[in-house]
């Protein structure tokens, strides 16, 4: 099979790229290197079912041919991350929406699958955890920038379903939780790459809000996994599926967990919201997933729990 990556050079597409590489398929990344890095492709360069392209998702032109060459496109190009949200919430907007458009469009007119990614994001404030696909979506007022993110996102689910519908264009919605691993890094915010930089620097390790706020965390391995498995799978067209790991841990029992594995003496802090990211900013209280629905169609268990997870990235940010 030949499989298109856009943001191919980010965190999760460039474990995808090689993993679907591993498995015998030709793998096309576009990325514009705009929150990816070329560092997490390199190895690829030079292997025969490998090629990528340094451009932006909306060069219509150069998206129009590598749809064309491709069976099935993973869509991952987006802007992320909620520090880059609440910083850039023009750029959020317009790529995560028009980038999305531009490939459905695309890949309509020869009925190529897509894979649209979303995000957890998109519960925004529900507290109905463990979160099923089919459950109401609570977002915060336009005000409040966070919510652009899930609302930008909300918006490429509403348009995938739409050409589903009415083009009977094969698409499948994943919206992952919190996806963790090496190759992640701390610039957009993320908060264990963070930790565990802090950590092994002797800096304060930053737990903002009170750290009850809770969040359920994947290795990246098991994200890709299933991304892998579900492209065969015909019951997944037009549909809606979370990937995460059901694993929930508060903020500042991570701070203790991170501070632990890597034996660090750095004290851990508390930092108000409005000082982290902006005035009047509203978290999430708890991210849990249903994996029910994926475990039905793939047999989805998450295989690597969180305690591993955080020895990887140690490991990972030592070298
Ligand atoms: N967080 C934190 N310290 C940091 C970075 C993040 O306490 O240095 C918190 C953040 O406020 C949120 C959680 O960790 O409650 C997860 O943040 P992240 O940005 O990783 O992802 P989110 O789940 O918010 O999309």
């Amino acid at each position: 099979m030949r499989v298109l990556l856009t943001g191919g050079a980010g965190f999760v597409g460039s474990h995808l790229a090689d993993a679907l590489i591993a498995d015998g398929h030709s793998v096309i990344v576009i990325d514009n290197l705009s929150t990816g890095s070329i560092d997490n492709i390199a190895h690829l360069k030079g292997h025969k079912n490998f090629e990528y392209v340094i451009d932006a998702v909306e060069n219509t032109q150069l998206v129009a041919e590598l749809v064309d060459r491709a069976d099935v496109i993973y869509h991952m190009a987006a802007a992320v991350g909620v520090k880059l949200i609440v910083e850039e919430p023009v750029r959020t907007i317009e790529t995560n929406v028009h980038g999305t458009e531009i490939v459905l469009k695309h890949a309509a007119k020869k009925g190529k699958l897509v894979f649209v990614f979303s995000t957890s994001e998109v519960y925004g404030k529900s507290t109905a955890v463990p979160f099923s696909e089919d459950a109401d979506l609570v977002m915060g007022a336009t005000m409040k920038h966070r919510w652009a993110y899930a609302c930008s996102k909300m918006l490429d689910e509403f348009l995938a379903l739409a050409y589903w519908k009415k083009y009977g264009l094969p698409v499948i919605i994943v919206r992952l939780f919190n996806t963790v691993g090496p190759r992640q890094t701390g610039r957009y915010g993320m908060v264990i790459p963070n930790f565990v930089r802090q950590a092994l620097s002797g800096a304060p390790i930053t737990v903002f809000g009170d750290g009850k706020q809770t969040r359920s965390f994947t290795f990246v391995g098991d994200v890709v996994g299933a991304l892998v498995a579900m492209k065969d799978q015909k019951a997944a067209i037009g549909q809606v599926f979370n990937i995460g790991n059901a694993e929930e841990v508060s903020i500042m029992d991570l701070a203790q967990r991170v501070k632990k594995v890597t034996g660090s003496a750095s004290e851990i802090v508390l930092i108000p919201y409005d000082k982290a990211y902006e005035e009047g900013f509203e978290d999430m209280p708890r991210r849990v997933p249903n994996l029910a629905k994926l475990t039905k169609l793939i047999g989805y268990a998450p295989k690597v729990r969180l305690d591993e997870i955080l020895k990887r990235v140690v490991e990972h940010e030592r070298k």
